[in-house]
This record gives structure tokens, C-alpha cells and sequence, in this order.
């Protein structure tokens, strides 16, 4: 099948440079805009980017607290701050999930707007609507590949979120209700594990610690590599953050991981303290030249089973480079699917802040979306495009593709906003949601000025426990189908 065939993968770019390099190895696709639609962005785009759309300016802080000033810190209290972080409003109370404070004041237009916001995106995340967790087997690479003789595991089990609170769940958002919560800065969201045997928001983040800093027990491992992209068009929503930590705490409980760095600007890279200056073979080699994946993957330092194919600032000239390239779609997951991953549990893709040829690659190469979305208004403005762009890849280039994961990040615990789009988008795309929500924390955007995830930087950390939880929880959907 000749990849990019179908209708509407009309790249903007595609005629110009087609007709500027003469040389295309093959026919031009179909007319620009042949599909109604699609209107490719920007591939430079970031416009959308949001105050965060760049590394935040460095903090070299001193080190992280010890143990016993971690259980010591009042709950909730994130070390390293006095109480208040850059976007608390002065004077305003903190408000738990939907309370009745939400109502009414200053505030009460953002829920009808929330609501607005997400009344046209679609519910479909996949091509059986929302995801079950377990459902998935993995490593289907695009075109459908039955013959690569990998069957998926699953088979469809209603029940295969078992365990996964929704947002009904009273303490999904962790200390909200707590009637100290009022005190804290940041409200963290600490599901109660399967072993739990805490029953306060601070034993359990207590319990928690403990386990992130010993490694603890093993997770349970997919039967076969789980590929999963991570994908948002908007900048600054914690794409990288996610991939960098998801990664490093899986890893920390005995699976073996790669991240991918599909973003020019390296920034997983640099987390994961992977060189990636200019000049170096990279994920560019592998994308326009054809280089073999496995030449470019670093062991990350550190990790026993952690490892990361780096980005360099070439990558950015790759987006026009592959535009007359054969397969310019499916270039990563020929790369994938050449790659030995059967020594793999995960493969994360670190995607940019655009929907241009990079991430139209991601979303090829895996069979899993992940989608970070941040706790802000402006955050919900382009998911329905982005959601689009899935299932225009989905129904063209890649049948197996659909959105298994929405992660909610940078929560504030204390503003309204915050807690009222993390329910609408529970509401809004059910199960699919992590219970686990990621919290503002100073620490996590640290960390990469250390060249580290949260999770070695400060395991005890708000930020850390909840990426801890939230790998907890991916690992868990897809042991389901094992287990069953
Ligand atoms: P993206 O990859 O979507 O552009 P990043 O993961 O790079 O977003 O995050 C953007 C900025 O926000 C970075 O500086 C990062 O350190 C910071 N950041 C991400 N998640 C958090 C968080 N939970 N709390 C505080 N800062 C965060
Ligand atoms: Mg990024």
C-alpha cells in the first residue's frame, strides 16, 4: 500500500516542494485540501503555545529535602515553597472539586464555557469510542500488520479499567476534601494502590514515598511492547514531562522502557541527560536517512533498563525534508518495526507542539495516544482538532490507532478553573481519564535542570508520587487482559 494514498493527507507544504525538488521518488499525493478538514497547521505553529510553551527558567535550588523532612512537611505542602506559587490569586480560597464554592462569583461563567468548549469534540477516542483500558495489545504498527504474525491481546473486556476510579470517585483529587486541604498549595491525587493499607491522604503519600525511593515491587509487564505516543499540539502542557517521568517510573519498577525524542527541541533528551547536540546521530538520521533505530538509542544513566533515541535541532528541518521522501508518513514506524522491541516493555514518543509531518509520524508508528491536557481553559481550544487529526491517521494510515490515555496536568488545586475542567473532561471522555492527576510542583520543573526526571530528583515529591500513581495505573490497565 502506498502509504499517504488516501484522500486528504494533501500536505500544504507538499506541491511547492514537490515542484521545487522535481526529484520526488514518488507521485505528488492527492490536491491540497483534497480532504474537508483536515487544515494541516502550521508545522512551526506553537502558536498555540501557552506561557509555558518553554522550559521555565532554570531554578538551581538546593537540594531536596531528606526523608525525614519530607514525612516531617505538613500534607500537601510542596518543599521548597512558602505556600503560595505563581498563579494563586491573592486572597482566593481554595476550592475542592465542583464544591459549592465553584458556583456562582467571579467564577461562574468558566463552567458554562468549559461545557462549551468540549460540546464539539468528539467523545470517540478510538475506533470503539472510548478505549477500555486492556484492550490493547500492542505493536501494530501502521499499515494493519496481521502479518507481522503479533496478535493483539484483549479482547474487548468491559471490565478492563477495573480499578480505575472515574471522577465520581470521592477522592480522585486527592485532599480536596479534606477540610485541611485549605492549607496546602497544591492538592495532589493519590489513588489508594491495590495494596494500600493507608487510609489518610498523608499515609498514603508517606506509603508512596517509600516505594518511589526503594524502586519497589515489580509492575505488572505488557505480554508484548506497548507503543505509545504522546501527543498535544499545544506547547507546555507537559508532553515532555509526561514521557520523561511515565518512563522513569515504570523503569523504577522493573520494566524496560524507550523514549523516543520526536521534538526538535530535544527537551526529553536533555531530561533524561542524553547528549544531543547538533551533529550527533539522532532521530533525524533515523527519519530522512534511514539510519536503523537501534544506532541512535542511549541507556540512560542511572536505569538498569531505561533508554532514549535523542532529538537534536536538526530534527526541525525534518518536517520539510520528509515532505518528498517515499512514506513520509510512515517513516518512524518502518524504524519501529525494523527495530528489535522484543526486549522492550515500553516505547514512549515524545511528540512537538504542532500537528505537522513529526507527529502525523508518531501517530503512525503506535497503536496508543496519550493525551496530556493541561488544567486550563485555553487547553481544551485545539483538542477537538487534535482528536480530528487522530482519526483522520486513524481511518487513512493507521486502523489500529486510538487514544487510550488522557492525562490530566499542572493541577491547581486551589483555583476553581482547575478542578472544574478536570471534571468536565472526566465527564466528557469517561474511563479513558487517569484517575491519578498531576499536580503544579515546583520540583518537576526543576528536575530537568538536573538533567533528571522528578522521580530520582525528588522522589518524595507531590509531583513525583503522582507520576508514580499515574504509571501505576497505565502499567495496571494493561495487565488486565493477562490477568483475566
Ligand atoms: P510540552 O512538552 O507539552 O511542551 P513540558 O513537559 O515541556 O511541556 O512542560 C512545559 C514546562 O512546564 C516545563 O518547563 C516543565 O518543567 C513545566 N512543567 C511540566 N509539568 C509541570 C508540573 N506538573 N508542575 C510544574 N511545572 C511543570
Ligand atoms: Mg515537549
Amino acid at each position: 500500500m502506498r502509504v499517504g494514498s488516501g484522500p486528504g493527507l494533501g500536505w500544504p507544504e507538499e506541491s511547492e516542494a514537490a515542484d521545487g525538488q522535481g526529484a520526488a521518488e514518488e507521485p505528488a499525493g492527492p490536491p491540497i485540501g483534497a480532504l474537508d478538514g483536515l487544515g494541516w497547521p502550521e508545522a512551526a505553529g506553537s502558536g498555540s503555545d501557552g506561557p509555558g510553551g518553554s522550559e521555565d527558567t532554570l531554578r538551581r535550588t538546593e537540594r531536596p529535602e531528606s526523608w525525614a523532612e519530607y514525612v516531617a512537611r505538613p500534607a500537601g505542602r510542596e518543599a521548597g515553597t512558602t505556600g503560595s506559587t505563581e498563579s494563586d490569586p491573592a486572597g482566593e480560597p481554595p476550592v475542592g472539586r465542583g464544591g459549592p464554592g465553584a458556583a456562582g462569583g467571579p467564577g461562574s461563567a468558566a463552567p458554562e464555557r468549559v461545557r462549551q468548549a468540549l460540546a464539539g469534540v468528539s467523545r470517540e477516542t478510538g475506533p470503539g469510542g472510548v478505549v477500555q483500558a486492556g484492550d490493547r495489545g500492542v505493536n501494530a504498527p501502521s499499515p494493519p500488520a496481521a502479518e507481522d504474525g503479533r496478535p493483539a491481546t484483549g479482547g474487548g473486556a468491559p471490565n478492563g479499567v477495573g480499578g480505575v476510579r472515574t471522577a465520581a470517585s470521592p477522592d480522585s483529587v486527592g485532599g480536596a476534601e479534606n477540610p485541611s486541604a485549605g492549607e496546602s498549595e497544591v492538592q495532589v491525587a493519590i489513588p489508594a494502590g491495590p495494596n494500600a493499607v493507608a487510609d489518610t491522604p498523608i499515609a498514603r503519600a508517606a506509603q508512596a514515598a517509600v516505594v518511589a525511593r526503594a524502586g519497589g515491587a515489580p509492575w505488572p509487564r505488557p505480554s508484548l511492547c506497548r507503543i505509545i505516543t504522546i501527543a498535544n499540539q499545544k506547547g507546555g502542557v507537559g508532553k515532555t514531562t509526561t514521557a520523561v517521568n511515565m518512563a522513569a517510573s515504570l523503569a523504577m519498577h522493573g520494566a524496560r522502557v524507550l523514549v523516543v525524542d520526536l521534538d526538535p527541541q530535544g527537551n526529553a533528551s536533555t531530561a533524561l541527560d542524553v547528549d544531543h547536540h547538533s551533529g550527533i546521530a539522532s532521530v533525524y538520521n533515523v527519519l530522512v536517512d534511514g539510519q536503523p533505530l537501534g544506532s541512535v538509542v542511549k541507556q540512560v544513566t542511572g536505569f538498569a533498563h531505561l533508554y532514549c533515541a535523542p532529538a537534536a535541532i536538526d530534527l526541525a528541518g525534518a518536517e520539510i525534508e520528509l515532505v518528498p521522501l517515499v512514506a513520509r508518513e510512515s517513516r518512524l514506524a518502518r524504524a519501529l518495526s525494523a527495530y528489535d522491541a522484543s526486549n522492550l516493555d515500553y516505547i514512549f514518543i515524545d511528540c512537538p507542539p504542532s500537528l505537522g509531518l513529526l507527529t502525523v509520524n508518531a501517530l503512525v508508528a503506535a497503536p496508543e495516544v496519550l493525551i496530556p491536557i493541561q488544567c486550563e481553559y485555553y487547553a481544551l481550544e485545539g483538542l477537538e482538532q487534535l482528536l480530528r487529526t487522530v482519526e483522520l491517521v486513524r481511518s487513512h494510515l493507521n486502523p489500529d490507532l486510538s487514544v487510550t490515555t488522557i492525562l490530566l496536568t499542572m493541577y491547581d488545586g486551589r483555583t476553581r478553573l482547575a478542578s472544574q475542567v478536570a471534571d468536565e473532561v472526566r465527564e466528557h471522555f469517561g474511563a479513558v481519564v487517569l484517575a491519578s492527576v498531576i499536580p503544579r510542583s515546583v520540583r518537576v520543573s526543576e528536575a530537568p535542570s538536573y538533567g533528571q526526571s522528578v522521580m530520582t530528583y525528588d522522589p518524595g515529591s507531590t509531583g513525583a508520587l503522582a507520576y508514580l500513581e499515574a504509571a501505576r495505573e497505565l502499567a495496571q490497565r494493561n495487565a488486565a487482559p493477562a490477568a483475566s
